[in-house]
């Protein structure tokens, strides 16, 4: 088996890793980069609308408010001090990635123009058209490639992290599949840093891309780590009907309406004084109400930009025509545009500390895989962005200075290494079976179905009982293709592994919540919000062969919680 040691080893080349690469290189630290996809194809480059830092551009603001918003927008189970930091240090990131060559756009006097966003108490949030996040993952590859070009990074492009490796206590590195030639390979590192994102996947309707899958939580949890806040999925409220790609929330920022069936501007009933712009588990429940009481329109409603004119469209909102156009056949300057909500983002993730650091010494998790939490039960749009920054650049700073303390790289035994060739060689070794494929869609159409915008206890059982079924399924799954190159059929099957694992932590952690908080909403049986049982987060351990569920205490600054309302 072909191995590389380093000082610190990111696995996960988006927003977060490459932040966190570029960071540990600048401290001193010899980096390598192990992604399973090239690093400006991750899912960050998909990001539309924006990332929030209180400038003041466009209106007095704050770090305080930005926090204060963060943590009503999290329906107050987000760690406030976590929040703090970001809101205090969102601003000097943004200039230092404008300074990096990040165009974002200008308003008429020159400034980085900002635009509102949900829930935001000013318009905070600072873009690039609708492209921000294309914009970003260059910028930061060139930063990555320039390290690259004269100092000690190596990046291992189309390397698929399977599992973390640990000895004595101490995380010391990864073993991945080499997606181009074949065969597992050991990246060794005194500090590894996980950064590979989200796992919108587990559900069939999500604006995720395929590599979402979980896996970086799923690795953290099958070495034992707690993952916080499992059954906090965000819905976001305009995904395209009936794709799921994603319309951004700067559509409502430029000032677009939701009309329901019959043209009213339904938000007025849930959320009168923001109306479009409420948080958006407020509207993702508003539309679903909408639907599901039969004023909807083919199971969708309408954004409707029309008003805005061509020029502003054109100028402000370029991306989004074209997704209207090419995935719904609609032209939104003449007219609105079929969204219904979509699975978007996991607010839960690897527990992490405001420096990355897990509980297992040596690792470390940054971006949507982790949970630090700032995003509580409900994100912020344009949060994820700014935290994928922030956290990167902190995780990056944290696990270079502890690998750099360390007396040069890990030795590592055989035993681990053994013990995944025989796995590997068991999983490509079985002859008949199910394919993945089959597995993989009833588990998204289910997640779906069972645990969605709303969640009923009957049916979150019954979803229960599914995932069991499936995972008995999954064990005679067979990888047909043998080959080396490009096997997508083996990675697609350890992917779906982790997607079962990870979906019975979140219905399980979905079923202990007994109230409504955030994204996580119980309509028919504990339809309010209750601080007195439930102001904690979820923290799901693997133990025994299966989840086990405890919780841990929100860690709070200067904000008591309050009735949320918009
Ligand atoms: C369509 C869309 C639009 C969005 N718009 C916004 C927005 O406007 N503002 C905002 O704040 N947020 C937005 N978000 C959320 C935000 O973009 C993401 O949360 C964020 O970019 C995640 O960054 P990341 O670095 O954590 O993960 P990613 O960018 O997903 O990167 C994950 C990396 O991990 C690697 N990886 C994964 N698994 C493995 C493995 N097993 N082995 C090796 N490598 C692996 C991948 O190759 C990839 O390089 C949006 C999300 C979506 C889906």
């Amino acid at each position: 088996m072909e191995t590389a040691a380093h000082d610190v080893v990111v696995v996960g080349a988006g927003c977060a890793g490459m932040r966190a690469a570029i960071e540990a290189v600048d401290a001193g630290a010899d980096v390598g980069v192990v992604s399973k996809l090239h690093p400006t194809r991750s899912h960050s480059g998909a990001a539309e609308g924006g990332i929030n830092a209180a400038l003041g551009n466009a209106a007095d603001d704050s770090p305080e408010t930005h926090a204060f918003d963060t943590v009503k927008g999290s329906d107050y189970l987000g760690d406030q001090d976590a929040i703090e930091i970001l809101a205090n240090e969102a601003p000097g990131d943004i200039y230092q990635l404008e300074h990096w060559g990040c165009v974002f756009s200008r308003d008429e006097e020159g400034r980085l123009a900002q635009r509102p966003f949900g829930a935001a108490g000013s318009p905070r949030t600072v873009f690039s058209a609708d492209i921000t996040g294309h914009v970003l993952i260059h910028v930061l590859y060139e930063q990555l490639m320039k390290r690259q070009a004269s100092g000690p990074l190596t990046v291992y492009e189309e390397l698929f992290g399977w599992q973390l490796v640990e000895e004595d206590g101490r995380c010391v590195g990864v073993i991945a599949w080499d997606l181009v030639k074949g065969g597992l390979r050991l990246v060794t590192g005194s500090s590894i840093v996980l950064a590979t994102g989200g796992m919108g996947r587990i559900y069939r309707a999500t604006t995720n891309a395929y590599a979402c899958n979980g896996d970086g939580m799923a690795m953290a949890l099958r070495a034992g780590l707690p993952l916080k806040d499992m059954e906090f999925m965000q819905f976001h409220p305009t995904t395209l009907y009936p794709s799921g790609v994603l319309i951004t929330e700067g559509c409502r920022g430029e000032g677009g309406f939701l009309l329901n069936a019959t043209g009213e501007r339904f938000m007025a009933h849930y959320a009168p004084n923001a109306m479009e712009l409420a948080s958006r588990d407020v509207v993702s429940r508003s539309e679903t109400t909408e639907i599901e009481a039969g004023r909807g329109v083919s199971g969708s409603v309408l954004l409707d930009l029309r008003h805005l004119g061509p020029e502003r469209i054109l100028t402000r909102l370029p991306g989004s025509r074209e997704l209207a156009m090419t995935f719904a056949g609609v032209d939104p300057i003449f007219d609105p545009i079929p969204v219904r909500p979509g699975a978007h983002y996991h607010m839960g993730g690897v527990a992490t500390g405001n420096w990355g650091e897990t509980e297992l010494p040596g690792l470390y998790a940054a971006g949507e895989v982790a949970c630090v939490s700032v995003h509580g039960a409900n994100r912020l749009g344009g949060n994820s962005l700014m935290e994928t920054i922030t956290f990167g650049r902190r995780a990056g700073r944290a696990a270079a200075k502890a690998a750099l303390a360390r007396a040069g790289p890990p030795s590592v035994s055989d035993a681990p290494l053994a013990d995944a060739e025989r796995e590997l060689g068991a999983l490509l070794g079985r002859k008949d079976g199910e394919r993945p494929w089959k597995i993989r869609d009833e588990l998204g159409s289910s997640m779906l179905e069972n645990f969605g915008v709303f969640r009923y206890p009957e049916r979150m059982e019954r979803q229960l009982e599914l995932i069991q079924g499936l995972r008995e399924r999954y064990e005679h799954v067979v990888v047909e293709d043998k080959g080396e190159v490009f096997n997508t059929d083996l990675t697609q099957a350890i992917e779906l592994g982790y997607m079962l694992d990870l979906a019975w932590v979140m219905v399980q952690a979905g079923l202990a919540r007994e109230e409504s908080r955030g994204a996580h909403s119980r309509p028919s049986d504990f339809p309010e919000r209750d601080d007195e049982r439930f102001l904690k987060h979820s923290v799901s351990r693997w133990r025994d062969g299966g989840p086990e569920l405890s919780s841990e205490e929100v860690r709070m600054t200067k904000w008591q919680p309050e009735v949320r309302s918009y």
